[in-house]
């Protein structure tokens, strides 16, 4: 297999690319994406687990700064996962010094008495909601203008599938690289750079640059329902490309259902409901820990 630029040998079938021009390739696509996101000047804080896709992600906004006059904190859960959290917080530990930003870390068990292992029913449904809830209050507090997450075109493939399967529509119309902040309500925008790349090609790129980065997988992972849809849609990257790009372009025709937000007796962050999701569950978890 050769380069369909210079007839090397390609590293990668699709683009089919060696590996100068797989580099070249994926910082431009990485830089335009940045454009069309508007953030210059902003100050952002970077959800970073320790695996490939944030990992790239933090590597390539601090390589940019300059550029776009960002202002970059990594932050950093530790969810209390036996090895994989020791593993992955050794991991963003030597991605911040090698990149020379600041490395916030949370620790749940330490902070809130529990661990996510602590959880024994679909333990995913729980961190889902405690580290969308922590990053953004967090955020929040201290003055970011968005919260980037590595987030890739198998991620949303995933989330597009599944809400389609649920027939949640509402989520539906939630897909998309950007949301905007909703100060009113505490909500901090997210921002998604790595949209359009496969988990193939952030893992290539993380490779070919020697990005430190943890390949272990969350042991939680593999009773999730996004492990068995990958193992079920077998897609090729532009197929994946054609169906996430065909939903963006649908989106604007989904029925706007107009949802009230509140803030949350506890907490006084936005929820549908009295109390958020975060406070039951905090509560909750409390109880049981006494
Ligand atoms: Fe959390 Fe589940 Fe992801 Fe593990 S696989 S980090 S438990 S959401
Ligand atoms: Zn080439
Ligand atoms: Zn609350």
């Amino acid at each position: 297999m050769r380069c369909q630029l210079c007839k090397k040998k390609a590293v990668i079938s699709s683009p089919k690319l060696c590996k100068e021009h797989f580099i070249k390739y994926y910082e431009k696509k990485f830089k335009e994406r940045l454009e069309k996101l508007k953030i210059r000047g902003k100050r952002i804080l970077i959800a970073v687990s320790g695996g490939k896709d944030s990992s790239v992600l933090a590597y390539l906004l601090h390589k940019y700064k300059k550029e776009f006059q960002l202002d970059l904190m990594l932050f950093y859960i530790d969810l209390g996962i036996k090895e994989y959290s020791k593993k992955g917080l050794k991991a963003v530990k030597i991605l911040s010094e090698l990149i020379n930003e600041p490395l916030q870390i949370y620790d749940l068990k330490a902070l809130h008495g529990y661990s996510i292992d602590d959880f024994h029913y679909k333990p995913c449904s729980y961190c889902g909601v405690i580290k969308r809830y922590i990053i953004n209050k967090f955020a929040f507090e201290n003055g970011f203008d968005y919260i980037a997450i590595g987030h890739n075109l198998d991620d949303e493939l995933f989330f597009i599938m599944n809400n389609l399967f649920n027939q949640d529509l509402h989520q539906l119309s939630r897909i998309g690289m950007k949301t905007e902040t909703i100060k009113e309500y505490k909500l901090i925008g997210r921002i998604k750079p790595l949209y359009y790349f496969t988990e193939k090609e952030n893992m290539l790129y993380a490779v070919l640059k020697k990005i430190p980065f943890d390949n272990t997988e969350c042991p939680h992972a593999k009773n999730s329902t996004q492990l068995q849809f990958k193992q079920n849609f077998n897609f090729s990257r532009e197929k994946k490309l054609s169906l996430v790009k065909a939903f963006n372009k649908i989106k604007k025709y989904l029925p706007k259902e107009e949802i009230k937000l509140n803030l949350c007796e506890k907490c006084g962050y936005a929820t549908t409901s009295k109390i958020c999701k975060f406070c039951r569950i905090d509560e909750m978890m409390r109880k049981v820990e006494k």
